[in-house]
C-alpha cells in the first residue's frame, strides 16, 4: 500500500505543520465523511492499536 506523507494537521493530537498521513474517511454523527490525518508518532500509535487488535483474533470493533 503507498503511503504518502504530506505536510498538514494531525486529526488526532492537533500537531500542525507536521508531516501526516491519510489514513482512510472518518465518519461523523451530523457532518458527513472528513479525511483523517494523522502524524508520524500517532500512526505508530494506530499502527500498535490495530496489531493488537488483529492478534486478539476476533474481529470485534
Ligand atoms: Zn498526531
Amino acid at each position: 500500500m503507498k503511503r504518502t506523507y504530506v505536510t498538514g494537521e494531525c486529526w488526532r493530537c492537533d500537531a500542525v505543520d507536521v508531516p501526516v498521513l491519510w489514513l482512510g474517511p472518518v465518519q461523523s454523527q451530523d457532518h458527513g465523511d472528513g479525511p483523517f490525518y494523522c502524524c508520524e508518532p500517532c500512526v505508530q500509535r494506530l499502527e500498535a492499536l490495530v496489531r493488537a487488535h488483529h492478534s486478539r483474533g476476533v474481529a470485534s470493533a
